[in-house]
């Protein structure tokens, strides 16, 4: 399982969880138990999706705090 950085909105808590794909929607914060957490991009997970996944490095549209893979309309991105 992934490795992902997530900030709470509530309380702007950071912190980062192993969840599955079909569990991101349902991370909630730890600090406050709120579930408007958005998902951050780590240095961690994108130099683990690059090493087995084949994916170039994308330093310049890593995402944004709204999604994952830098292509959402916020991003500017594709
Ligand atoms: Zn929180």
């Amino acid at each position: 399982m992934p490795l992902y950085e997530f900030r709470c909105r509530t309380c702007q808590h950071q912190f980062e969880e192993l969840v599955s794909m079909s569990s991101l929607d349902s991370v909630r914060c730890p600090a406050c138990q709120g579930n408007d957490v958005g998902k951050l991009m780590s240095s961690f997970s994108s130099r683990v999706k690059s090493d087995s996944g084949g994916y170039r490095p994308t330093a310049s549209s890593s995402g944004c705090s709204s999604c994952a893979s830098g292509n959402c309309s916020s991003c500017g991105h594709h």
